[in-house]
């Protein structure tokens, strides 16, 4: 039996795992839990899976922590980010899935790491913002990260049994995004319902969001250069607007392998779960025969400018993706909020980066304070006030 610590369990990726520990009982079962406000559905979870421990890392009114814990008496509950790094440091359990969205769940994937426990890694702001630290603790500790973004679990077992030096590229598809069909004189004041409307996925609002200015295409980029060691000239993006094909490996040879099923997270969730075996499952089914057509074709970057800045802020690494990062979440901030408009999403991200002296090798703490005074000065500039 696998002990899984599952952070972010109330999300988008946190909900499809938990739908995979169902299905799976007998192989895997939640010892802790964490989620930020969501209070009420991860204690309805955790009596329903009985897991023992939960952790809840944006209530801090002591008033309200007690309300929670007379509502669950049975529940051992634990408030805020210092009690979950704790948990993640001295707690028992064996591989932790860390489904935290953004940069906030940077400091939950060292702490796993320095645990030396397997990470199995939805959140792919921690390799974009620290990579160059991530990976080589990771190895000194002889874990693992088990990728759960689809692109990369999907590159991961493409790679499996090959030696490095086979690799020649690897192609990262993308949907296009919410925004892929809609004509580009109107992205400009496109509203926030409409960004939302992706059309095969159902995420979180920020990755989806992402997926829209196709910016978390580029955090993939960065993503799949440190997990996979891979120059930035070895990867490729693709348009691909049905995301069968979750991505593809170029070897030295011209042979081009992909990885297909219907888009659903469940099954990468399932295989970071598993690795290094496959179980059997019910829960992602394929029908092969009606898939229709299937296209690729190059990014249309007129389209998503922010992809681009993102690449050459992937080139230039150290504090600059931290940098961009920061600014990207502080201006879906102001997009959510109906501050600002579409379009300045990409001005303010550019803004920021063109702004920024670049720290080529930043330590885990140059990296904390730069990514929150960027989202606070950001804030401030539209008097958004001081939230985290
Ligand atoms: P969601 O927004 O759906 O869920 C986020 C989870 O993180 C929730 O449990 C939320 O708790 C918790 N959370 C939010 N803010 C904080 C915080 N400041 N500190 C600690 N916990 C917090 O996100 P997704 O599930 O869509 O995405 C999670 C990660 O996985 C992201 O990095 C995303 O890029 C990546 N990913 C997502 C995919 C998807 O299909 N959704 C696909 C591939 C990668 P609460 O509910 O209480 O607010
Ligand atoms: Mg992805």
């Amino acid at each position: 039996m696998v002990k899984l610590a599952l952070l972010g369990a109330t999300g988008s990726v946190g909900s499809s795992t938990i739908e995979v520990v169902k299905e799976q009982a007998e192989h895997f079962a939640i010892s802790l839990a964490s989620a930020h406000l969501n209070w009420h559905k991860l204690c309805e979870i955790a009596c329903e899976l009985s897991i023992p421990q939960l952790v809840f890392t944006g209530i801090e009114d002591t008033a309200q922590q007690a309300f929670i814990r007379n509502q669950y008496p049975s529940l051992k509950i634990y408030f805020g980010i210092s009690e979950l790094l704790n948990m993640l440091k001295n707690k028992d359990y064996d591989l932790a899935l860390n489904a935290i969205s953004g940069s906030a769940g940077l400091k939950s994937s060292f702490a796993i790491a320095q645990r030396g426990k397997n990470l199995a890694l939805a959140n792919k702001e921690s390799l974009a913002m620290a990579g160059h630290l991530l990976m080589p603790l990771i190895k000194s500790q002889g874990s693992k990260i088990l990728p759960v973004d689809s692109e990369h679990s999907a590159v991961f077992q493409l790679l499996e049994g090959h030696p490095h030096n086979e690799i020649k590229k690897v192609y990262l598809t993308a949907s296009g995004g919410a925004l892929r069909d809609i004509p580009l004189n109107e992205l400009e004041n496109i509203t926030l319902d409409r960004a939302l409307q992706h059309p095969n996925w159902s995420m979180g609002t920020k990755v989806t969001l992402d997926s829209a200015t196709m910016f978390n295409k580029a955090l993939e980029v960065m993503e799949a250069h440190w997990l996979f060691d891979l120059d930035f000239e070895q990867i490729d993006c693709v348009l691909h607007p049905q995301s069968v094909v979750h991505s593809l490996v170029e070897f030295i040879d011209g042979a081009i392998f992909a990885q297909m099923s219907q888009p659903d997270m469940k099954l990468p969730i399932l295989y970071a779960l598993s690795y290094p075996e496959r179980l059997p499952s019910k829960l992602v089914q394929t029908d092969l025969k009606h898939l229709g057509n299937l296209e690729f074709s190059p990014i249309p970057t007129e389209r998503y400018p922010l992809f681009i800045l993102g690449l050459q802020v992937a080139y230039a690494g150290g504090i600059l993706p931290t940098v961009l990062n920061s600014a990207n979440e502080a201006a879906l901030r102001l997009f959510q909020a109906g501050v600002i408009r579409y379009a300045d999403i990409y001005r303010i991200c550019q803004e920021a980066v063109q702004n920024c002296i670049n720290e080529p090798e930043p330590s885990l703490e140059e990296i904390l304070t730069v990514n929150e005074q960027v989202f606070q000065h950001i804030l401030k500039e539209y008097n958004f006030g001081d939230i985290q």
